[in-house]
């Protein structure tokens, strides 16, 4: 046993985590997933950061169920709009973006367990084969390209050997760059990696980590009821969009939720969702398009008296083991 995993067995043994659920109590936990995938999915592997395995989703939803109120969106949405108090301890489960893993992997455990979900779908995406959030085909590509180095924003970047564990990582990392990049600026690296580098999804693995449901598969969703919610239609960065495009991806998006669903969809999740990636002026426009509630993923506790358009989650992923998602998320490191 590892000296993190005894300090963080300890933190669980003094009662810390329990006390710091108990001072937290009246705020909401906002938690957010994007993939779920199976246990023998490669775990070094930079790509598979973003999902958890079965057996670990497992783990925490018991762990949620044992000492934390899950709550679902109607009951958040009557806390903001009737004053009708969420239990102690109350957190919320989400999910970002739309995989079929959600339907394969997480909605059983979830049944299981009886705890109510959200998913924020990107609608561009949803019912296509072999199409990708452009942020992650970034990363496949630059993960396979063959090329010693890349320029990206004025920079020269010196690259490890194609599919290492160094070069998938170093990929992650010049996302980042790559996200502070002008729209076009950006798609011209991509169409220049398009011509450069293969995007190899055969691996079963690669297909369970990125193909989206379709809508006949969300409406089966829907009946077993898992709320959806929108996500924009293309995965942009909403604070780098001109007005147009960003009442655009706001406004379509959420029209083709209803649609699809028959029902009125006003919640969104905003790509990324660190506190670059919206503003005041997403924030205005979206409430102009109809939401009334949105999600971020800023890495803090609620307030006690939630902002409606401002619904923090934490981001869970491989790396957090039982122990540390027990510390995570009782507050003791995120108190906001
Ligand atoms: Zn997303």
């Amino acid at each position: 046993m590892n000296i993190k995993r005894i300090l963080l067995l300890g933190v669980e043994l003094a009662g810390l985590n329990s006390l710091s659920r108990f001072w937290t109590r009246r705020r909401l936990l906002g938690l957010c997933y994007h993939s779920v995938v199976s246990d023998n999915s490669p775990e070094n592997d930079a790509r598979t950061r973003i999902a958890v395995t079965v057996s670990q989703f497992d783990e925490q939803l018991r762990e949620l169920r044992k000492n934390w109120n899950p709550v679902s969106l109607t009951q958040i949405r009557n806390a903001v709009e009737n004053n009708i108090l969420l239990p102690d301890r109350a957190v919320h489960v989400s999910f970002d973006d739309g995989y079929r893993n959600n339907l394969i992997y997480a909605t059983p455990a979830l049944v299981r367990y009886k705890i109510p979900a959200t998913i924020f779908v990107t609608t561009n995406l949803i019912s296509t084969q072999s199409r990708m959030i452009w942020a992650l085909e970034l990363h496949e590509r630059l993960s396979e390209l063959t090329d010693s180095e890349i320029e990206i924003g004025g920079q020269t970047y010196q690259l490890p050997p194609p599919e290492s564990p160094s070069r998938t990582a170093l990929a992650l990392d010049l996302l980042n760059c790559v996200k502070r990049l002008s729209a076009s600026e950006r798609d011209l690296l991509l169409q220049k990696l398009r011509t450069r580098a293969e995007l190899d999804l055969t691996p079963s693995w690669k297909k369970e980590l990125y193909e989206f449901l379709n809508w006949d598969e969300i409406r089966l969703l829907r009946g077993q009821g898992i709320e959806i919610g929108a996500h924009t239609l293309s995965h942009p960065v909403l604070s780098s969009l001109d007005l147009a495009e960003l009442n655009r991806e706001l406004v379509e998006s959420k029209k083709c939720i209803e649609r699809e669903l028959g029902e009125e969809c006003n919640v969104l999740a905003y790509p990324f969702g660190s506190v670059y990636d919206f503003s005041d002026e997403v924030i205005e426009t979206a409430k102009r398009a109809g939401f009334k509630l949105a999600f971020t993923l800023q890495e803090q506790r609620n307030k006690v008296e939630l902002d409606p358009m401002k619904i923090h989650r934490i981001c869970i992923n491989r790396e957090h083991s039982i122990d540390s998602f027990r510390v995570l998320i009782s507050g003791l490191r995120n108190n906001g």
